[in-house]
């Protein structure tokens, strides 16, 4: 029986990459793809939805609320528009006309990022602090808490920060110089499990709100994310991505989630509407969460491991690269990196990475060190009997032997 993929005439790949947007995230936990097509059968009330599924990710992570969003890049751009608008109607339905509001974020230079684009979406100005001169190998130092505490001003709405092992100021220094002047922090955790440990970690360093994808190391549907953090700051992001279309004594939205008491009346469709979620992806969500928290992380690392050592091991004796499994603790997930003798090889790692790509099957690796001659192949996203087929096509690449 052909897969739907085969009937729509579409090709599968094997993505010896990882989890990536572009080659269709990863592989959804089975339980998470039943979870939603049983989801889809019924009809339920959205925000009671959320509002359940919003409880289970706050004692996942520690955080007063939880909410499922599209996608981390949707988190980000809901938390913003949250500190932005707080819980006022009126600037909800204005954005991204800033008039009147905080209308700045601040953000290490050294974190700028394509993603951030979602933050930008509210409207808000990003305001670059520091001068990281350690990358460009001139110095030693990167962005520092008294520098943010320098940049805060009338205008900052929030402070946005990309969290990594090195990202600087390290996250509870730049939280002890935002709560003391009351401006939020939102932090952008989108791959930053595993370790599970992280999905607590951010928060209890006093985050305000913090953002994760729900279709990377999760295990969830493709397009779902977490966003967790304050609970007035996760109302109102819920009031701005929730359907509005409810006349306002009509309405109940669930107490844990929206505190209509709070409101002078309900905010129309706002800004985030358009990254709207459905009932299977949230449910999706809260599925692959429970397992990815039970599973913890030795189970997935030995897993990855048995598949990384089965590639190397294909690759052993080729006398144009040096293949080895780079297995250290700080990384959460090993790889396969395939250092080529590109003058021995006669073709560059970038021109390898195309044809492994070109070929059939279409296999994408992780092209983020091909300027160095190197090819770097990720685990997470490879089923049993993949890394034997990648070894095949990249021995016939490099040896010339069909
Ligand atoms: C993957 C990623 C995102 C986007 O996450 P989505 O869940 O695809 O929206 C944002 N920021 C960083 C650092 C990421 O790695």
């Amino acid at each position: 029986m052909p897969n739907v993929y085969q009937r729509l005439g579409v090709r599968t790949i094997i993505n010896a990459k990882g989890p990536s947007t572009r080659l269709s995230g990863g592989v959804m936990r089975p339980e998470a793809a039943a979870a939603m097509a049983e989801a889809a059968g019924f009809c339920v009330d959205i925000a009671e939805l959320q509002a359940r599924a919003g409880a289970l990710i706050a004692a996942a992570t520690g955080a007063e609320a939880g909410y499922v969003t599209s996608g981390a890049a949707a988190g980000l751009l809901l938390g913003t528009a949250a500190c932005v608008t707080g819980i006022d109607p009126g600037r909800m339905n204005r954005l991204p006309d800033l008039a009147g509001m905080r209308d700045e974020v601040l953000v290490a230079r050294s974190q700028r990022n394509f993603y951030d684009h979602a933050v930008r979406g509210v409207g808000v100005r990003l305001v670059e602090v520091g001068l990281a001169d350690r990358y460009a190998g001139a110095g030693v130092r990167d962005a520092e808490a008294w520098e943010f505490a320098d940049a805060i001003g009338e205008r900052t709405a929030a402070i946005f920060y990309v969290a990594t092992p090195e990202a600087r100021p390290r996250l509870p220094d730049l939280v002890r110089v935002a709560r003391a002047r009351g401006v939020p922090v939102v932090v952008d955790a989108a791959a930053q499990l595993p370790p599970r440990e992280n999905l607590r970690r951010f928060i209890a360093e006093g985050a305000d709100l913090v953002a994760y994808s729900g279709g990377k190391a999760i295990g969830g549907p493709q397009a779902s994310g977490i966003l967790c953090g304050r609970r007035d700051l996760i109302m109102a992001a819920a009031l701005q991505h929730l359907d509005m279309d409810v006349i306002f004594d009509q309405w109940s939205p669930p107490a844990a989630l929206i505190d209509k008491s709070l409101l002078p009346g309900a905010p129309q469709h706002g800004i985030g509407r358009p990254c709207k979620v459905g009932k299977e992806e949230i449910v999706g969500l809260v599925t692959a969460l429970a397992l990815f928290i039970a599973e913890g992380d030795a189970a997935p690392r030995a897993r990855w491991l048995r598949l990384a050592n089965e590639l190397a091991k294909g690759l052993e004796g080729l006398n144009n690269a040096v293949v080895r499994v780079l297995d250290e603790p700080r990384r959460p997930v090993p790889m396969v990196e395939l250092a080529l003798d590109e003058a021995a090889a006669r073709t560059t790692a970038l021109a390898l990475a195309k044809t492994l790509q070109d070929g059939d099957p279409s296999i994408h690796v992780d092209p983020s060190r091909v300027d160095d001659g190197i090819v770097l192949f990720g685990p997470a996203c490879l089923g049993d009997g993949e890394p034997a087929i990648v070894a095949r096509r990249v021995r016939q690449l490099l040896t010339g032997v069909a």
